[in-house]
């Protein structure tokens, strides 16, 4: 099997597994037990929360655990609604953003919320000019991804943070496809409030985190204990938590050279891509893109049938994101960067870990010269296009 789908999830990192498995075991305590025994759990929590505060240049009190990255996309945006309806009521999003963050501002707007969409360049990139003409003086909120999840390109946070700071705008950024892959610092880029995942950099599935700054006013989305200085009840998952601070550790540590390893892999896939296979288009941005992201637009190729055909082969991917794939609506990111809807039905997503190797992207561009001739010599369209193209000759 060839895994290309780490933008869903990834596999534990066996090393983040043994961190876990005594928390699991041994040391099972609740950690707001008042004994020794709990001490240790505790004890495990705050490092945890060192560890990942480490990565963003965050101070580990701004951590705040979470069940995951769209808890976490909830939390920051309502919570943030909640705390500050008396400022306004103006929250701006992109076109982009994860269905977490989209749907939570539909929800808001359900409440009487306004929501300023921002439409993003061909490459997927917010304008930050046009971010700052966008800011009212009833704006609450603004909330950017890091980097999306299915185009992989990565936005210009310093500038909108800088943009967000200087209207008094709090900023949050959507990270999950960027914690542990690339440098994020929240001072240099403003940010307020940053919502992050375990499985999407080889952590354990089921929990994640929320940095909030010092000072920011949140409402609690989870009520209950008094877990998380009483901003987020609910027994701690230690294992997890555990886990995440173990992989967020051992992703900062590697960044260089993970960054370096999965760019030339994909790089060698987008060359040969787009070298021996014609009518491809490839999304999002050329050089401010996930180092672990390619994404493709096969003209006359239905997205659904390449993927059974790659599965066939051994191969994951996905077409889209994995919440949109099972729906026969082409992505919302492939519309908001331009794609007519019957392109944006042939996209495939390819997302590469350090474990993806040349040989993997070699064996998998091979697949794909067979099945895409394959699928084209079924298409009436592309006989169509081709019966055109002999005429304009
Ligand atoms: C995966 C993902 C999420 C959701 O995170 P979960 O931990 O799976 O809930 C949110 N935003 C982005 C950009 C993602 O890639």
């Amino acid at each position: 099997m060839i895994y290309m789908d780490n933008a869903a999830t990834t596999r534990l990192d066996e090393r983040v597994f043994e961190a876990m498995r005594p928390y699991m075991m041994e040391q099972y305590a609740n950690p707001a037990g008042t004994y020794s025994f709990a001490a240790k759990s505790n004890a495990a929590l705050e490092h945890a929360r060192e560890q990942i505060a480490a990565v963003i240049g965050a101070k580990a009190n701004e951590i705040y655990f979470t069940s995951g990255g769209t808890e976490s996309d909830n939390w920051a945006l309502k919570g943030v609604a909640l705390a500050n309806a008396k400022k306004g009521k103006h929250i701006i999003i992109s076109a982009i953003e994860h269905h977490a963050v989209l749907h939570s501002a539909d929800a808001l707007a359900r409440d009487g919320w306004d929501i300023t969409v921002l439409p993003v360049d061909a490459e997927g990139a917010v304008d930050p000019a046009a971010l700052e003409a966008a800011i009212r003086p009833d704006t609450v909120l603004i909330s950017i991804m890091a980097a999306n999840n299915e185009i992989g390109t990565i936005e210009p946070l310093e500038a909108i943070g800088e943009i967000a700071r200087r209207h008094g705008v709090l900023f949050h950024t959507d990270a999950v496809q960027a914690f542990g892959h690339i440098p994020l610092d929240v001072e240099k880029m403003h940010i307020d409030l940053l919502s992050a995942s375990g499985h999407k950099f080889h952590g354990p599935k089921g929990v994640g985190m929320l940095y909030v700054r010092k000072g920011v006013k949140l409402l609690p989305f989870m009520d209950g204990g008094a877990q998380e200085k009483k901003r987020r009840a609910g027994t701690s998952n230690v294992p997890g938590i555990v886990g995440m601070g173990a992989a967020a550790e051992i992703a900062m540590a590697q960044m260089e050279r993970v960054i370096a390893s999965e760019s030339a892999v994909r790089d060698h896939l987008i060359a040969r891509i787009e070298k021996e296979i014609p009518h491809a288009r490839l999304n999002g941005h050329r050089r401010n893109r996930l180092p672990g992201n390619v994404n493709f637009c096969f003209r006359f190729v239905e997205g659904e049938s390449m993927l059974m055909l790659l599965d066939a082969a051994g191969i994951c991917a996905s077409s889209g994101s994995a919440c949109t794939s099972g729906s026969l609506d082409p992505s919302h990111v492939l519309l908001a960067i331009g794609l007519p809807h019957e392109i944006a039905h042939g996209s495939l997503r390819l997302s590469i870990s350090e474990e993806t190797t040349m040989a993997d992207a070699d064996a998998v561009v091979d697949r794909l010269l067979e099945i895409i001739p394959r699928l084209r010599s079924m298409s009436p369209l592309y006989e169509d296009f081709v019966r055109h193209q002999k005429d304009a000759q």
